[in-house]
């Protein structure tokens, strides 16, 4: 069963996969699927996150679809038809938006690296913001 408790921070990571999509996929049919598939994870996960398990071993989702009573396990790569036709499928955007959230809520990014995003810390105010090329990475004690 999965639950996630800090609806805020996974908001956060659903609008973070989201920009990320906008700004890294070009074709606008693969873009479109995507963003659906990451909103269809994000009501899924909301849901029917009972009948999902996160696996931290090899950071896999387990996720029971009741529709198909298949269990589907998606880290990049999935069981459905969806991903055997090479399309976007939710248990995939399912598996990156828990996997993001899971880090967030487990380690805090190592200071000074513009790895996931500045709300990995949201307990401070940063004191300054520098640009590491085109991210703006605000700087805590
Ligand atoms: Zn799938």
């Amino acid at each position: 069963m999965l639950e996630i408790e800090n609806k805020d921070r996974f908001g956060k990571v659903i609008a973070d996969s989201l920009s990320k999509i906008e700004q890294t996929v070009t074709d606008a049919q693969t873009k479109k699927r995507w963003i659906n598939a990451i909103a269809k994870a994000a009501a899924e996960i909301e849901q029917n996150g009972v009948f999902m398990t996160w696996q931290n071993e090899d950071h896999s989702l387990l996720i029971w679809s009741q529709r198909s009573n298949n269990i589907y396990t998606a880290n990049g790569v999935c069981q459905c038809r969806a991903f055997e036709q090479g399309a976007p499928c939710f248990h995939r955007a399912a598996a990156r938006l828990v996997r993001l959230y899971m880090e967030l809520e487990t380690a805090p990014a190592p200071v000074g690296e513009a790895r996931e995003i500045p709300y990995l810390r949201n307990t401070k105010e940063p004191i300054t913001v520098e640009k590491y090329g085109p991210v703006r990475l605000p700087i805590y004690n």
